[in-house]
């Protein structure tokens, strides 16, 4: 079986300026200077991106760089959108597409959001592609139905050898920022189904190293129990990674639990 390498991200949403991304930054990566064995990244909003950057190589961090978000084209009449060309000058080596917000509150479709998956893989940086399902869903009994029709939509036409440069984020929309978190047994199931849809639409191969990261209130305090678990590789953090030290305390989670 292949290792895979846990991964955590934290995303920054809408929160921070200038100032507060700038000292967010410096502090992650003293906290996170000594911390092997769990790939690392950052999403800023797009105005801090360089800065963020920035800090990052002077300082010779391994944390990665990621966008909230993209356009697929690649330049144009396009008002208020970002281009992947945009981001990769700015040093963007990860970028999350269809976050529940977006869904959600933006209005993003399946559809849009596998355009943007393929953009950003075509560009060579890594998509991070989330899912999860509504309470309404969950409560209906539908959780399974939506997760897989999110994820083979958002995966359409993308092969098995582009797959390496996938990883999905399972973060159920009612566990998102409400202090709510899935049980580590409710995830896991979750995970479990989804590695196995991904042995079905590719192979066991790529099942298996591909990683799959839950996300949805995830703090130090719960991270341990969640990341033991055999399909769960890692987290998105939203809240507790605007914190430095509560965010170092998930990453040093991840790092024992390899699988
Ligand atoms: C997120 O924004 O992806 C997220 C999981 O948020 P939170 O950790 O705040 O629930």
């Amino acid at each position: 079986m292949t290792e895979r390498k846990p991964f955590v991200g934290g995303n920054w949403k809408m929160n921070t300026n200038r100032t507060t991304s700038a000292d967010l930054t410096r502090q992650v990566v003293d906290a996170l200077n000594t911390v092997h064995g769990v790939e690392t990244a950052v999403f800023p909003p797009f105005p801090y991106l360089l800065a963020v950057r920035t800090i990052l190589r002077d300082r010779g961090s391994a944390v990665k760089l990621g966008a909230q978000d993209c356009y697929h084209k690649p330049d144009g009449a396009f008002t208020g959108e970002v281009s992947l060309d945009m981001l990769k000058d700015c040093g963007v080596q990860m970028v999350l597409c269809g976050h529940s917000e977006r869904r959600h509150v933006i209005g993003e479709t399946d559809e849009l959001i596998n355009t943007k998956t393929r953009a950003v893989i075509d560009a060579g940086l890594t998509a991070v592609l989330c899912i999860g399902e509504t309470l309404d869903q969950r409560e209906s009994g539908h959780t399974d139905p939506v997760n897989q029709r999110q994820l083979r939509a958002g995966l359409a036409e993308i092969s098995g050898d582009a797959m390496a440069n996938v990883i999905i984020a399972y973060e159920p929309v009612w566990a998102i920022g409400t202090g709510k978190t899935a049980t580590p047994e409710d995830a896991q199931g979750v995970h479990a189904k989804l590695r196995k849809l991904l042995a079905q639409m590719y192979n066991n191969e790529v099942a298996d190293r591909t990683r799959i990261v839950y996300g949805g209130s995830v703090k130090a305090s719960n991270a341990e129990e969640l990341f033991r678990c055999p399909d769960i590789d890692g987290g998105l953090i939203g809240g507790a990674a605007l914190k430095a030290p509560e965010f170092a305390g998930i990453c040093k989670a991840a790092v024992k639990q390899p699988k």
